[in-house]
C-alpha cells in the first residue's frame, strides 16, 4: 500500500489512537495496528481494522473518565 499524499510505500505499526464517542468523550485505543508514512507522518487504517475499531467504540458509554481501551490482536 502507498501513501496517498506522497506516493511512498507505507510501513506497518501500532499507535494508540484516540476517538470521540459522543460530543464531549475521547477514548483511547491502544495498539492500534496502523500503516504509516515516514515522509509526510499520513496514517492509514485499513478496513478491518476500522471494522474492529467501530466494534468496540459502539461498546462504550460516554462518561467523563474513560479508561484506554486494548486493541483485540
Ligand atoms: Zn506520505
Amino acid at each position: 500500500m502507498f501513501c496517498s499524499t506522497c506516493g511512498l510505500e507505507l510501513f506497518y505499526g501500532t499507535a494508540d489512537l484516540p476517538f470521540n464517542i459522543g460530543p464531549s468523550s475521547v477514548v483511547t485505543i491502544n495498539q492500534v495496528p496502523i500503516l504509516y508514512c515516514e515522509k509526510c507522518r499520513g496514517v492509514v487504517l485499513e478496513d478491518s481494522t476500522m471494522e474492529t475499531i467501530d466494534k468496540l467504540l459502539a461498546s462504550v458509554k460516554p462518561s467523563r473518565k474513560i479508561k484506554p481501551i486494548k486493541f483485540p490482536t
